[in-house]
């Protein structure tokens, strides 16, 4: 294999079709940020923006912001927006309440379409957050039904005719590791279940076709690759044909059929509107909308370009440079999303020392995080990275091990927020 060099790392950016990309957000001068997998760049845009909400629109207009400015129609508006990144129609995607509570939401419908069915199956790679609040809805419903976890490739194996869900997350948060979403749908289906995605890690770091795979329903959050801000809201998606027989059970006033006739009894709003609990954080909405007008100016097919180089640079350059530190490869090395398995936009090292390789790059101005027991993740953000942070990124790898910076006392007890 012919030696990679800073030169060929600068030619990638000088060829680069997203290179004036990088100056739409801002980043701290120095710092190598590989964490928009965690919490993505702020655009530049967005504080503009949410400043011209309150003065503009607070300020002045007051309560006649709701109609005024539309606030009101927000959560439909924004998923109108999103929907062509995830492949989904007008209509069939909100943009609301977390991810977490999103899940809860749309699991309760799902098994409340499936009534004789008792089985959620899903994997123990997947994240917690969804297995808890899975755990959380099984007790609220009486303990009848059962959370099934089996290894992420067993998954198709294991339908049969109890389950009624499965819910995944596309893409592990681990590994980056990507799901055949189509294939197991389908499998799914062939069994009679539904299928709810969890998108956390794959809306906007590489093409998504929730129709394109036939996905019943689907979740994902903004503040990763959306770069909407820490806590932004999170998106929900529910198939078209399936619109009038899901019902979720957070049935606030704004999934009313008519919220302003205070009605005392609830009746669920038509089509996704329904999945509205409650009044919109209109900040939060208008931070996500400045930044998913960034990410609509580029294409997803030349962001996925980029992001598939930026890891096998990563990768390559890890072995190169790193070879003998025993790094261990736990994404596939191979990215294409081609069944089963394709690599998102992130890619994962196991050491034994990871924890402390990981604080000891960020005290260099490179960041990366860390996941129990012993990954080292390392995220791609096309829109705002470009290929010398990567070998910059590598060469403070080096430094860190040849120096034993890694070792140092203040690394051997974990942070709370790792
Ligand atoms: C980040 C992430 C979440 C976050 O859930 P919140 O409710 O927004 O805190 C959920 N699911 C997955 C797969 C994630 O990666």
């Amino acid at each position: 294999m012919t030696t990679i060099t800073l030169e060929t790392v600068r030619a990638l950016d000088s060829e680069d079709p997203l290179a004036d990309f990088r100056d739409r957000f801002v980043l701290p001068e120095g710092l190598v940020y590989l964490d928009g997998n965690s919490l993505g760049a702020m655009p530049k845009t967005v504080p503009d923006r949410v400043a011209a909400m309150l003065h503009d629109e607070w300020g002045r207009h007051l309560i006649g912001g709701w109609l005024k400015d539309s606030w009101m129609e927000k959560p439909l508006a924004l998923g109108d927006r999103l929907a062509g990144l995830v492949g989904a129609g007008a209509g069939e995607v909100a943009v609301v309440d977390t991810t977490s509570i999103n899940v809860f939401k749309l699991l309760a419908a799902a098994l409340a379409m499936r009534p004789d069915r008792r089985v959620i199956l899903s994997n123990p790679e997947n994240f917690p957050t969804d297995l808890y609040m899975a755990q959380g809805l099984i007790e609220q419903l009486g303990g009848r039904h059962e959370l099934r976890l089996v290894p992420e490739a067993e998954v198709a194996d294991a339908l049969d005719d109890d389950v009624a869900v499965v819910m995944l997350t596309e893409t592990n948060f681990k590994t980056g590791a990507v799901f055949d979403m189509a294939g197991v749908t389908r499998a799914a289906h062939a069994a009679g279940a539904l299928t709810l995605w969890d998108l956390a890690h794959s809306a906007g770091a590489f093409p998504v076709d929730l129709n394109g795979a036939g996905a019943d329903f689907a979740v994902g959050c903004s503040y990763k690759y959306l770069n909407a801000g820490p806590g932004g809201p999170a998106w929900m998606f529910v198939a078209a044909r399936h619109q009038e027989t899901a019902h979720q059970p957070l049935t606030g006033w704004l999934g009313h059929d008519r919220p302003f006739d205070f009605d005392l009894d609830y009746r669920p709003a038509d089509g996704i509107r329904r999945h509205v609990c409650s009044s919109p954080g209109i900040l939060g909405l208008v931070a996500f909308e400045a930044a998913l007008d960034v990410m609509l100016e580029a294409d997803m097919a030349v962001i996925r370009r980029k992001s598939v180089v930026l890891g096998d640079l990563f990768i390559a350059l890890v072995e190169q440079e790193c070879g003998d530190a025993g790094f261990r490869l736990i994404s596939p090395r191979d990215a294409a999303l081609t069944p089963p398995w394709g690599r998102g936009s992130q890619v994962s090292f196991a050491h034994p020392d990871g924890y402390g390789i990981v604080q000891a790059l960020i005290a260099r101005g490179v960041v990366g995080d860390f996941r129990d027991p012993d990954v080292m993740r390392f995220g791609f953000a096309p829109l705002y990275q470009r290929y010398e942070d990567v070998w910059r990124a590598v060469a403070e790898m080096r430094a860190v091990l040849d120096a034993g910076e890694h070792l140092a006392d203040a690394y051997r007890n974990r942070a709370s927020v790792t």
